[in-house]
């Protein structure tokens, strides 16, 4: 076979095919090293005798959709200057693998495009091979991201399955790519991410997290310079869980079947914007609830108007209408709205800390449901470091790939 084919097509560049041969549909390539390219693997000299050889042989890229194997005789080499007897180096592999680079290389493009299974049952490979494969890659490109840049982060939490394990994870909100994956989502869960700022000598400008106090503790003892937001997104949530609950309770007191009817299938409408409610058959369907009950109208009324927290002109004003937001709260005496409140004020620095940075963990929920999906792909991944590294490559969909 030509040389040059068998450097492009294969990636061997110091050897010569003598032979193809078929066996039960598969191509193998009996290789050799060429004479002038025998070296020394201590002393890399030219003057080497051999020696006697092993037979080995190498899974390569296919043919279409025949694997291709590559037979070789390993030399073994006696060196005339260092004295030493070895065996030959081959480049096209590495350490004592049973497959060639290019091999490797392939598997990673592929699994970019298919789940292990599909290309271990593509490559007739096993599904541990693949995932090596794929592990040993991450690991090399993805396993310790450059934090030096970073000013302003999102840390947030995921649950990995569904009894209760989560992980937490930091994300560069200037360029949306995972910096670190802590396990579990309390404050230690960020630790080993805080010594390697720290290490670093990284300038963390800006933190956003949610109301955790975990997270809290940790962002203000490990970066007390940092601006701490509460992401806005969380407290609206927490909102929607309050009104929600009072539904709930308002439903669950109420005696009377036909107030209970209007109440039922309410919460939809409850959570939605006040202002995208355009069908006027649902609206009326709101009213009708909002009327039948006192607490459930406050706590809807109030849900509306607490976005207007984040759309002031400035902080000051922001500042004011929280306040007075708060204390419509603590007014109204509905003990989950009051419970509200005091959340709020305990956490207003950081609700207000907004209108400094304009930072919110949206990019983090992004990349939370890129790593729902990935788990449905791959049946949750039970290897932990191989996970880790998934989420670490996320952004990389498309990493160029060379060779
Ligand atoms: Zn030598």
């Amino acid at each position: 076979m030509n040389i040059s084919l068998l450097y492009h097509a294969f990636g061997l560049r110091e050897q010569r095919c003598h032979s193809i041969s078929y066996e039960s549909n598969r191509i193998i390539l009996n290789i050799q090293t060429r004479e002038e390219k025998l070296r020394c693997s201590n002393c890399n000299s030219k003057h080497v005798i051999r020696s006697g050889y092993t037979e080995r042989c190498f899974r390569c890229v296919p043919i279409g959709s025949k694997p291709v194997l590559l037979k070789t005789k390993v030399q073994r080499l006696y060196c005339k200057e260092c004295k030493s007897h070895r065996q030959e180096h081959l480049h096209f592999v590495t350490g004592k693998r049973s497959y060639s680079n290019k091999f490797a290389r392939f598997v990673v493009e592929l699994s970019r495009i298919g789940t292990l299974k599909d290309v271990s049952s593509f490559l007739h490979i096993s599904w541990d091979t693949v995932k090596d494969i794929e592990k040993r890659y991450l690991k090399r490109h993805y396993s310790n991201p450059d934090i030096s840049k970073v000013k302003c982060i999102g840390i947030d939490e995921f649950a990995v399955a569904k009894g209760h394990i989560y992980k937490t994870i930091v994300v560069d909100l200037d360029t949306g790519l995972v910096i670190y994956i802590g396990q579990g989502k309390g404050a230690d869960s960020l630790d080993k991410f805080w010594e390697k700022v720290s290490k670093k000598g990284v300038k963390i400008e800006s933190v956003a997290t949610d109301l955790s106090a975990a997270f809290i503790s940790s962002v203000l003892s490990n970066a007390p310079n940092a601006t701490l937001v509460f992401d806005h997104f969380h407290v609206v949530k927490l909102m929607n869980d309050a009104i929600d609950q009072i539904r709930r309770d308002v439903y669950r007191q109420e005696k009377d079947l036909n107030k209970r009817k209007v109440l039922k299938g309410t919460r939809w409408l409850l959570l939605r914007n006040g202002k995208d409610i355009f069908d006027a058959n649902f609206r009326t369907r709101l009213d009708n609830a909002l009327k039948l009950n006192e607490p459930l109208a406050q706590a809807y009324y109030l849900k509306e108007s607490l976005k207007e927290i984040w759309m002031q002109v400035n902080k000051q004003e922001a500042e004011t209408v929280m306040d007075d937001w708060i204390k419509q709260a603590k007014e109204s005496k509905v003990p989950r709205l009051v419970k509200f409140a005091a959340t709020l004020t305990a956490h207003k620095f950081g609700i207000l800390a907004w209108y400094d940075h304009h930072i919110s963990t949206g990019k983090v929920e992004g990349i939370n449901n890129k790593i729902k999906t990935m788990k449905r792909q791959a049946y949750g991944y039970r290897d932990q470091e191989f996970f880790d590294l998934k989420i670490l490559a996320l952004h990389d969909k498309n990493y160029a790939f060379a060779g």
